[in-house]
């Protein structure tokens, strides 16, 4: 019966092949191997879940206080209530009076006397053979019964062909270098215990995954992570990009200016860099001088002055006639950067161009031909720039803004473009959410990383205050004296994750009656239906400070750059996650003036919420954010790939597991450079189709 059914539900858990059930690991052990006396086990089972069998003598049917069975067995040293709450026909009968039944579960003190709560129930003869290793519970989906995943697993350990797939290839001499005080079993052996763990097993050091057959499984799993990953920049140092060094080849520019984009947007700022953007720009320029493609993730707290090392980079490309591109995850964003751009590189004399979806069929048409033909020097917009047919005549930078804001998908296209041969160019990511070491080494071992560890001089911190929703009149009037002495704000609208029309309609409602309440001010309002163009017209006002204040939704969570905004105000602080909110503000506190951000809350509020919100008022520390963070919600979603994240690593924990990455590391060097053939094997038992996904 259960082998017409097994494999398709068994399939649909991805559970379709002999290796990949040897991979399917318990997640949990059950020790079976030991029987005791009821006497025995009315003892034990108070500190610890125990075996023991018996004889039923009675089998009732309760119904006080609820409906309940309680059935009572016997041995020669004692008798045991069984107390099942639910219950179904066939388990009476299973139990019925002089059936012998071996029981598990733990010992309580009930109303009559010692008693288990919904044990696990076998009816065995009294002598039946106990197993004798201990009984893995593997991880399962709803229907799929243990019996049903045991016998499969069972299965195919034994299958001649796992055999040969599991079989030893890693060199010993490899381990006996890079493991020296560690005693693994090989991993077809450490996969057999694992499955079938004997009964004297150190059941703990199993349980924390720490045990030397689950070190042995982890290791090789972080051995092919680190080998793709190694591999993709093999890859990529094989390939071609023009390779940059300032001041040199620029030869045929100097005659046309005197002075170099780079030189004349230094010159224009309106501020000196920091310590650690100079630091930053250096290793940029060091990347761009190379042959090979760039590829570097630029970290920095929101605020922190990212897009300046992006137009810095460019300047340096443009400078030797390459054209640069500026991507930005939303329109708002890229609108953002391309003005910007504008204002820092026309007076230079640099054509710009702008492309987004949204552009009209004709306009976008004339972006396309200017890019193509070279006319364009810069261009800027969403991920409209690799999606649309568009192909650039020299492209010599792209800079993905908020890197990990575009989708798992759309970073895979990225990928494919800009890694295509038509693309080859340097490539500079960057974000404001912190990466963790260990995620950074397992995720992005073919990433440099740059750090932006210091605000821009002058910043005051953004005081936040957490306020109920009950006290709304007060922080208007608050407002109100706020835009009094000319200083703009932000109104924030909440999330509202069910329906983008609610959403909308609450930030209509609270424009409206906003409004109402502050007359005397101009006011704009933004959401996520307006067209690209009214959105930035409505921008420009308001950092013309035409408009005093913005009203919008989360659509200005990322990068808009307003100094003389500095009061914000988020309604519905509780539902949005910690990253979101240490974004949005982040629009304030980008000037010299004392910024405030009010976080507004309705009740009741969740445990969660209440600690998130203290902690946001505590702090606003990019690093400790994200560390709640990721300990809140795991690394994969912090980075926006949760699908490649937790299909990667399915028996590593970074954090307990971070000293193996580092073996992994070396032995995947090593293998890389003298054991080239057992690379390939070793990723295909691994990693299969799943090692597409890494690149994202
Ligand atoms: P983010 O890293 O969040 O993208 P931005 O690049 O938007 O930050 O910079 C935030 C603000 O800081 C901008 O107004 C920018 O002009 C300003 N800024 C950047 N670098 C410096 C600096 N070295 N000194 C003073 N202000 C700076
Ligand atoms: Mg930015």
């Amino acid at each position: 019966m259960t082998t017409k059914q097994a494999p398709s539900t068994l399939q649909k858990m991805g559970l379709d092949s002999p290796m990949a059930l040897a991979l399917h690991l318990p997640a949990r052990y059950e020790d079976e191997t030991e029987l005791l006396t009821i006497e025995g086990a009315i003892q034990q089972g108070r500190f610890s879940t125990v075996q023991t069998q018996g004889i039923v003598i009675r089998n009732q049917v309760l119904f006080r206080p609820r409906r309940q069975m309680v059935v009572t067995i016997e041995d020669k040293t004692e008798t045991l209530n069984l107390r099942f709450l639910n219950f179904y026909p066939s388990q009476q009968k299973q139990m019925a009076v002089g059936v012998n039944i071996r029981v598990r579960g733990d010992v309580r003190e009930g109303f009559q006397g010692p008693e288990m709560v919904h044990p696990t129930v076998r009816a065995v003869t009294p002598d039946a053979p106990l197993p004798s290793s201990l009984t893995p519970v593997y991880p399962a989906s709803a229907g799929v019964s243990q019996a049903v995943i045991r016998k499969a697993v069972f299965q195919a350990l034994r299958d001649p062909s796992l055999q040969e797939s599991l079989v030893e290839f890693l060199p010993n001499k490899l381990f006996a270098e890079l493991l020296p005080s560690h005693d693994w079993p090989n991993l077809q052996a450490a996969i057999t215990y694992l499955h079938q763990p004997p009964a004297d097993a150190n059941t703990q050091s199993l349980f924390e995954r720490t045990h030397p057959a689950w070190r042995r499984v982890q290791f090789e799993e972080l051995l092919a992570q680190q080998i793709s990953l190694k591999r993709a920049l093999a890859i990529r140092r094989e390939r071609h990009a023009p390779s940059i060094i300032k001041d040199k080849g620029r030869s045929r520019d100097k005659k046309r200016q005197e002075e170099s984009f780079e030189e004349g947007l230094l010159k224009a700022l309106p501020f000196k860099l920091t310590k650690a953007q100079e630091r930053v720009c250096l290793e940029i320029s060091n990347d761009l001088s190379k042959s090979f493609p760039m590829n570097r993730l630029l970290q920095g707290d929101v605020g922190s002055g990212k897009t300046v090392i992006a137009a810095l980079a460019a300047a340096r490309v443009m400078d030797h006639g390459y054209q640069a591109a500026i991507m930005a995850p939303t329109e708002i964003l890229a609108e953002q950067h391309y003005l910007k751009m504008k204002e820092w590189f026309e007076p230079l004399g640099v054509q710009i161009a702008w492309l987004s979806g949204s552009l009209k069929a004709k306009n976008k048409k004339l972006a396309q031909e200017v890019i193509e033909s070279g006319q364009a020097q810069l261009i800027v917009g969403t991920h409209a720039l690799i999606q649309e047919n568009v192909s650039f005549a020299k492209l010599g930078l792209a800079v993905i803004d908020e890197q990990h804001r575009f989708g798992v998908r759309q970073r895979l296209e990225m990928q494919q473009r800009v890694g295509s041969e038509l693309f080859y160019c340097h490539q500079l990511m960057m974000t404001a959410t912190p990466i963790p070491r260990t995620l950074a080494m397992t995720y992005y071992a073919d990433l440099e990383v740059s750090i932006i560890d210091a605000l821009p001089p002058g910043r005051k911190p953004i005081s936040t205050k957490v306020v109920k929703a009950s006290r709304r009149e007060e922080v208007i009037s608050g407002l109100q004296s706020w835009l009094s002495r000319g200083l703009q704000a932000y109104w924030v609208c909440p999330l509202i994750e069910e329906s983008e029309a609610i959403q909308l309609q609450t930030a209509v409602d609270s424009f409206e009656q906003l409004r109402q309440a502050l007359p005397e001010f101009k006011m704009g309002l933004v959401h996520g239906r307006l067209k690209a163009d009214e959105k930035a017209a409505v921008m420009a006002a308001f950092k013309a400070n035409e408009i005093q204040l913005l009203v919008a939704t989360t659509v200005i969570e990322v990068g808009v750059d307003v100094p003389n905004a500095t009061l914000m105000v988020i309604e519905h602080a509780e539902r949005f996650g910690y990253a979101q909110i240490h974004q949005l503000r982040g629009r304030v506190g980008r000037g010299s003036a004392d910024s405030v951000c009010i976080l507004m809350y309705a009740e009741p509020l969740s445990v969660a919420a209440k600690e998130r919100l203290q902690t946001l008022r505590e702090t606003s520390d990019g690093f400790v954010i994200a560390e709640r963070d990721l300990s809140l919600r795991g690394p994969g979603e912090l980075l926006g790939a949760k699908q490649s994240g937790d299909a990667m690593l399915r028996f590593v924990d970074l954090q307990r597991d971070a000293w193996l990455i580092e073996l992994a590391q070396q032995a995947a060097e090593r293998l890389l450079k003298d054991h080239t053939a057992l690379v390939e094997r070793h990723l295909e038992r691994w990693l299969g189709s799943r090692a597409e996904f890494l690149k994202a």
